[in-house]
């Protein structure tokens, strides 16, 4: 699979590098050609030094091999960038562009694009200023130097954003792929896998008899799943580093020193394997964690009220911003919804009586809004909901239909008592905002006001008080 390259932003940097070279004097190319020549070196050296100040840069050249072999590279590159003809356009593009897509492709980090060019700039000027040639020279050559390297670079960002998106793309590929297999099903196969290790391990110290070679748990089938495949379906969860660390104390420290003991002390054997009975139990809790939380992504409502779940409310408001922008506007509003005394009811009846409240509440909005209504569980006991297709009248009439049916709620607790709520409403019907979060503040401010008005009620959020940005404004 190939990426394309943005060919159109390529071709015009290049035909503007193409005109520039072509207008400078023969004398300022030679120049710095023998500049080049002449301080290779030097330049070597510094350039060496270059990939070696910056962890980042220098953890992808961590063999001075490779890193010479780039050091070369580069003053070939630069020399070739000097020399190159202003005709041999398509040659100074496709190289521009190879050079981003392999520094993607070996890891370099974004910045480094930039970076050593910013220093061979300064390199250029440093030499040129001791030149025996006048000034006029001086700036024509510099012009030169700053032309061919920053077209170079302009060209090479993109052969490196190509690269990497076509990498994003495949990563997130296989990460889709990894999902669509069942989680819940190999999370269950990794912790029996970890206990099979746990097991045989357990077998072969009561065993007693060789203690030289005992399981890694690095080698095991858990931890060969772990090492290759978790941080690829994970990418990025911080609990990944948590086992990781706990896979290398196990194999590092605790089982080389099993290995001692064996003969000397089995009495300290039982406390051993408490030790490493303790480093499982922190695994498997956080791969339950990795898991979970990969499992909330996946699922787009959540598991408590089976609402909508909260990280998809901003495209939906997005969306319906954008679609009001594009036609004639209807309106529309956002609701937040926080139960009254919510606490009190958690105090009084505990935790699980409070969830089942939020339970009911919840099917109690979804029933009562339209079916074309979006609602989200945002935090423990707010709801919020985007009315579509609703101006601000409409929101209102919505909202306080909402209001009075979940006044007249009843709730049935499991031990057959029953409780009622209430909840105060927040509206903010949409007034041309073009970020979402202000329709956000707005609504927050608003149940803000409904709580401090005396709850159970519905408060409308006033207009900004800053002039709003309308959509025709901002296209004046
Ligand atoms: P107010 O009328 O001012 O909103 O009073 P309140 O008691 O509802 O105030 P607050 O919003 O501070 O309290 C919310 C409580 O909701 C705190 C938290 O313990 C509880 N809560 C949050 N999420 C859940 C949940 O999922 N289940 C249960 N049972 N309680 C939750
Ligand atoms: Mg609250
Ligand atoms: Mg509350």
């Amino acid at each position: 699979m190939s990426g394309t390259l943005p060919q159109s932003a390529i071709q015009r940097a290049s035909s503007e590098w193409s005109a520039h070279v072509a207008q400078t004097r023969p004398a300022i190319r030679a120049l710095l050609v023998s500049i080049v020549t002449g301080h290779r070196d030097d330049l070597h050296q510094r350039y060496l030094a270059y990939l070696g100040d910056d962890q980042a840069i220098a953890d992808v050249f961590s063999d001075p091999a490779a890193r010479a072999d780039f050091a070369d590279r580069f003053i070939r590159w630069l020399h070739a960038l000097l020399t190159l003809d202003p005709a041999e356009r398509d040659a100074f593009q496709t190289r521009q562009a190879e050079v981003g897509k392999l520094m993607s492709r070996i890891g370099l980090p974004a910045h480094a694009l930039s970076r050593s060019m910013r220093k061979l700039k300064l390199w250029f000027i440093t030499q040129l200023r001791d030149q025996p040639i006048d000034r006029a020279d001086v700036l024509d050559a510099m012009a030169h130097v700053i032309v061919v390297i920053d077209t170079a670079i302009e060209i090479r960002e993109q052969g490196y954003l190509t690269d990497r998106a076509q990498q994003a793309r495949a990563e997130e590929a296989y990460r889709l792929h990894a999902l669509g297999q069942n989680l819940a099903m190999e999370r269950e196969r990794q912790r029996a896998a970890l206990m099979d290790w746990l097991q045989g391990l357990l077998a072969r110290l009561y065993q007693a008899q060789d203690a030289t070679d005992l399981p890694r748990l690095e080698k095991s089938e858990f931890g060969l799943w772990f090492d290759h495949k978790a941080q690829l379906m994970f990418e990025g969860a911080p609990d990944l580093a948590l086992i990781a660390k706990a896979i290398e104390r196990i194999d590092r420290t605790i089982i080389p020193q099993f290995a001692a003991l064996l003969d000397a002390d089995r009495g300290e054997l039982g406390r051993m394997i408490a030790l490493i009975q303790t480093e499982v139990g922190s695994i498997k809790f956080a791969l339950n964690t990795v898991f979970d939380a990969r499992m909330e992504i996946e699922n787009s409502r959540d598991p408590l009220t089976n609402l909508l779940n909260r990280r998809f409310l901003p495209t939906v408001l997005m969306r319906e911003i954008a679609v009001q922008k594009a036609r004639q506007p209807s309106g529309f509003c956002l609701v937040m919804l926080d139960v009254d005394w919510f606490k009190s009811i958690n105090d009084e009846y505990g935790h699980l009586a409070g969830d089942r409240v939020l339970q009911q509440l919840a099917a109690c909005v979804v029933n009562t809004v339209r079916p074309s209504d979006f609602v989200f569980r945002f935090g423990g006991e707010e709801i919020a909901i985007v009315l579509v297709d609703a101006d601000e009248a409409r929101g209102i009439e919505i909202a306080e239909n909402l209001r009075a049916h979940i006044a007249g709620l009843t709730v049935r607790l499991a031990d057959q008592r029953e409780l009622a709520v209430t909840a105060s409403f927040g509206l903010a019907p949409w007034q041309g905002e073009l970020d979402y979060q202000q329709l956000l503040a707005r609504a927050d401010q608003a149940l803000y006001a409904a709580k401090t008005g005396g709850r159970n009620r519905v408060e409308v959020a006033p207009l900004p008080i800053e002039a709003l940005v309308q959509p025709a404004q901002l296209s004046q």
